[in-house]
């Protein structure tokens, strides 16, 4: 049966793309399954949903679950009729729209719309979202005065217990959704008009709209035929010219025309396609090797950055490490020793962290990492949070080294690269016995879903020991890795 109603979130699927609105209301089949790292940021969107709660407090969260709508729309009118002035979550449904307010507060006779996200300013997408609301609830007899926008404020610093005042801005939205509340009930009928057709499915191409400004998840329906190293990963190639090459059939970087013009990187990706052979310049790479000083210290992170910061002197999303990996290698060619820390997970690891990379990396020879940046900013946010050992840790930063540097830089580049410099493209080519295929922690997200477990408490001994072996097993495979790139590099000069 054709559908009548729509959610608020399927009003925002229908803006990023008809034909996934259509696919979730009559192919849900076809979804993607929601991955640990998705769920990972749902669950982050309802702890902050409840700090926000705590903004306003003192108001009705209704009893009723999003499983049963009628008698959330029941509760809600009752609310409203006892004369109760803040809501968490009141739903209300009219012009075939069923949308649930994060926060609604009386002010005299009129409403305040406040919308929570977990972001840290004001998107563009953020704006239909408060303004269906608005137009649902204006529909419904209420009188909406004003909209607000409630976003994460990156400059607290937590000092304390969390306060909510400050992890938190809000911004009157208001003037600035106007001119997308009036697109509303044009939108509407389209949509409802694709939807009228639950036969058809809208005739809607690939392209940048997949992952703009969400990831779409009927991808893996939609995408299918698209190889996993494709035109796609060219980098700075226009997203029309893509699409273009897709539709004359080019997917594969060895079969894109001579007459496109690329950037420099996209060229080198697709002449080592074309040609099968690798690229590779002994020079730059002796240059690179003859810059290091051992004793090496080949050095990777596990961090999390939650919205809502941990412990006291963290911003919110700022990284906190909680796992080092350290290879260290005396002299070329000298066996290599490992070390290694997983927080205990019941306490603040960064002074421990701080004390570890000061009492194993010595003053002479070289840190390395793989994409040091991120290393290095790290260690630089530890400095922030201990003063006393601040300078040393920030000249510790300075010395890093980045192992991906001949990479980024071209100078190493192999067709099964397939157009990425990232550890997981390039050690699979250069070390093929080593492998994360397999590895019940295999990156960087799942190492953060890890920890988070680890965190909440819910976990049994046995569960606890597991994780804690994975999580090991991992970030040491990483620094290993490091260890065979560089000799494969110091082989190749
Ligand atoms: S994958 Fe792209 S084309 Fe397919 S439904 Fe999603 S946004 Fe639309």
């Amino acid at each position: 049966m054709a559908k009548k109603h729509i959610s608020k979130s399927q009003y925002t699927r229908g803006l990023q793309c008809v034909k996934s609105l259509w696919l979730y209301n009559y192919r849900k089949d076809l979804m993607e399954e929601v991955s640990p790292s998705t769920q990972a940021i749902f669950d982050q969107g309802h702890e902050v949903g409840e700090w926000a709660r705590k903004y306003y407090k003192g108001g009705v969260l209704l009893a009723q679950g999003r499983e049963d709508i009628a008698g959330a729309l029941k509760e809600t009118r009752e609310l409203i009729a006892e004369g109760k002035t803040l809501l968490y979550e009141a739903t209300f449904q009219a012009g075939g729209v069923l949308v649930r307010c994060d926060i609604l507060r009386k002010v005299g006779k009129a409403w305040y719309l406040i919308e929570v996200k977990s972001s840290t300013e004001l998107k563009e997408q953020h704006l239909p979202d408060i303004a269906i609301q608005k137009y649902v609830l204006e529909a419904s007899g209420l009188k909406v005065e004003k909209a607000f926008l409630m976003v994460i404020n990156t400059a607290y610093v937590k000092d304390g217990p969390i306060d909510p005042k400050k992890l938190f801005k809000i911004e009157d939205v208001t003037e600035v959704i106007m001119g997308v509340e009036a697109e509303v009930p044009a939108t509407l009928k389209h949509f409802f008009k694709i939807l009228a057709n639950e036969k058809k499915e809208p005739a809607i191409d690939i392209g940048a709209h997949c992952s703009d400004p969400y990831q779409c998840d009927f991808c893996c329906h939609c995408w299918k035929n698209i190889p996993a190293h494709s035109v796609y990963n060219l980098p700075r190639l226009a997203a029309e010219i893509k699409d273009d090459l897709r539709r004359q059939g080019i997917l594969e970087l060895k079969d894109v025309p001579e007459e496109i013009a690329l950037c420099s990187a996209a060229a080198d990706y697709v002449a080592v396609a074309k040609t099968g052979k690798p690229k590779i310049m002994p020079e730059p790479i002796r240059e690179f090797v003859a810059g290091l000083e051992y004793p090496l210290y080949h050095l990777d992170f596990e961090t999390i950055n939650p919205a809502v910061p941990l412990y006291d002197g963290l911003r919110p999303y700022m990284q906190m490490p909680f796992q080092v990996s350290l290879h260290i290698q005396a002299k070329a060619g000298g066996p290599v020793k490992h070390l290694e820390y997983l927080a205990d997970a019941k306490m603040d690891p960064r002074p421990d962290i701080a004390a570890f990379l000061l009492e194993h990396i010595g003053p002479a020879g070289t840190p390395l990492a793989y994409c040091a940046g991120f290393e290095k900013s790290v260690i630089r946010g530890l400095a922030e949070f201990a003063p006393r050992l601040g300078k040393k840790l920030l000249a510790l930063a300075e010395r890093f080294v980045d192992l991906a540097a001949p990479f980024r830089s071209r100078h190493v580049l192999l067709p099964e690269f397939c157009g990425s410099f990232s550890m997981k493209a390039v050690l699979p080519a250069l070390v093929p016995n080593m492998t994360y295929e397999g590895m019940a922690v295999a990156n960087g997200s799942d190492a953060q879903n890890a920890y988070k477990a680890l965190l909440s408490g819910r976990l049994t001994a046995e569960e606890e020991a597991q994780l804690r072996k994975d999580l090991i097993a991992y970030c040491g495979q990483d620094t290993l890795a490091m260890v065979k790139v560089l000799a494969w590099l110091s082989d190749a000069a």
